[in-house]
């Protein structure tokens, strides 16, 4: 590779010579050419920096020369630069001076070598900065006429530095070195999502899992699971890691083998344009039409979740019509992983050849859910809604009555209306009571009267005959 690096060397040696070691960030205020690149530049800086050494060898010539011990040279901004002589030595000051302002104490007067330097100074500042601009313009000219060389490092570095990173993050993170073969499958085993496994919180563990597609015989994967079991992330995954197989990454996986994929296709998260005047569904159903007109049997296409926009049976429908057309298509039958929390979309495996159900595992506990993170071959039995919803807290008499409507609609049965007099009173008795005997139990205590060792004693009593 270094053989194909251009010879740059002239370049960094011009800059080196034309400009200080430690350029400031800006050209405003000048300094940023190096000292003995321009006569006229460094005779404009003799000036200017000269400029207090000059007057302070002015100053002392000048008492030398009239014999005036208290003479100075001062500046304002009305007169400029003028020597100031006490009155008590007004008879000595030579005739050459010219007087220009007089003072209770002092005349100040100028001479004609003292106004010829002060121009030369103040004009020396503007002078330098118009001079430094235009170096630095031919230099860039210069440069602009090497430009071809740089470009073609700047090339060569990036790719050094993509094949650096991509190789030090495989070493850092596991990865495997994918087989990229021309076929449609592609098969990971203990597959990981690259940033998602870094990311989780300390003692979180990432769990790996498999993907086994072919176009031939299980072209498409429907994944269900609840609300944050880890359909979006699997999809993602799966998306990230084919990419990267086919930019020449290692891949965050034990095993890998993809079956190049011609183009990949993502419907995911809701990304509204409204001020383009789209809402989420037409966004939704822009990019689903985009998808069914262009994949190929060679693509990858990842649904995450679809017709969410819209009223359930619609959006069933449509999920349910896609299915079908990139099952059945002669040409857009691409590989599919479908997250979807329509699990009645699940009976399509009966009826489609190619069609297989996977769900994101869950345990249930009681009236909690624990996510285990690991996808398994078949449908997920519910969609576990309201469990989310209670762990992200609504408030429990929602939770009860939600509870019951599912029940009601899963049962075909006429929806009741909510018991309002009562307040869905079993709930809320049950509550009350428990929290009566709970103040009861407190009011019962002796703190007083307690070592700390039977105050928690107590406590730990307390939460556990309270179920709390
Ligand atoms: P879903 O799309 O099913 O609602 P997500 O894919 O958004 O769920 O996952 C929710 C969260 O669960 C993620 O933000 C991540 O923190 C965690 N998670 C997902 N998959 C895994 C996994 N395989 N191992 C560990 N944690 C995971
Ligand atoms: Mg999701």
């Amino acid at each position: 590779m270094t053989e194909r690096f251009a010879e740059s060397e002239e370049i960094t040696k011009k800059i080196g010579e034309i400009l200080i070691d430690s350029p400031p960030a800006t050209l405003a205020k000048g300094d940023y050419i190096a000292d003995g690149v321009d006569s006229e530049l460094d005779e404009l800086r003799k000036i200017a920096r000269g400029g207090k050494a000059w007057i302070a060898a002015m100053q002392a010539s000048e008492r030398e020369k009239t014999g005036i011990p208290s003479l100075k040279v001062g500046y304002n901004k009305v007169f400029g630069y003028y020597l100031e002589v006490t009155k008590t030595h007004q008879s000595k000051v030579p005739e050459t001076y010219i007087r220009k302002q007089t003072l209770v104490n002092a005349e100040r007067f100028i001479t004609p070598e003292l106004k010829e330097y002060e121009e030369k100074i103040l004009t020396a500042e503007e002078r330098i900065l118009e001079v430094e601009q235009r170096l630095f313009d031919e230099l860039r000219f210069w440069i602009l006429g090497r430009a071809g060389d740089i470009q073609q490092n700047a090339e060569l570095l990036n790719e050094l530095d993509l094949s650096c990173t991509v190789a030090e993050v495989a070493k850092l993170k596991n990865y495997v070195r994918p087989s990229v073969s021309d076929t449609t499958v592609i098969e990971l085993t203990d597959s990981r999502h690259p940033v998602v496994e870094t990311l989780l919180a300390p003692g979180e563990k990432f769990v790996a899992n498999d993907l086994s597609v072919s176009t031939d015989t299980n072209q498409i994967h429907l994944v269900t699971g609840p609300n944050m079991a880890g359909k979006s992330t699997y999809l993602r995954q799966v998306g990230l890691t084919v990419i990267m197989a086919q930019i020449g990454s290692f891949v965050p996986a034990r095993a890998a083998t993809i079956g190049l994929v011609d183009r990949l296709f993502t419907r995911v998260g809701a990304s509204d344009n409204l001020a383009g005047g789209e809402s989420t569904f037409m966004v939704e159903m822009t990019e689903a039409a985009n998808i069914l007109n262009n994949a190929t049997g060679r693509s990858l296409v990842l649904f995450d979740e679809i017709g969410r926009g819209t009223a359930t049976f619609d959006g069933l429908s449509l999920a349910w019509a896609i299915t079908e057309y990139l099952h059945n298509s002669e040409g857009a039958h691409a590989r599919t992983i479908f997250a979807t929390h329509y699990h009645e979309l699940t009976e399509l495996s009966d009826q489609l050849e190619r069609v297989v159900n996977f769900n994101v595992a869950v345990k249930e506990t009681g009236e909690k859910i624990v996510f285990l993170r690991k996808i398994q071959p078949g449908p997920c039995d519910k969609s576990y809604g309201i469990h989310v919803a209670q762990m992200a807290g609504l408030p429990a008499s929602v939770i009860s009555r939600a509870s019951d409507i599912l029940e009601q609609l899963v049962r075909h049965e006429p929806l009741t209306e909510q018991p309002t007099p009562k307040r869905s009173t079993d709930q809320i008795d049950l509550f009350a009571e428990r929290e009566s005997r709970l103040r009861e139990a407190i009011a019962a205590m002796e703190p007083d009267q307690m070592t700390p060792m039977e105050a928690l004693t107590k406590l730990a009593q307390l939460k556990r005959d309270h179920e709390l």
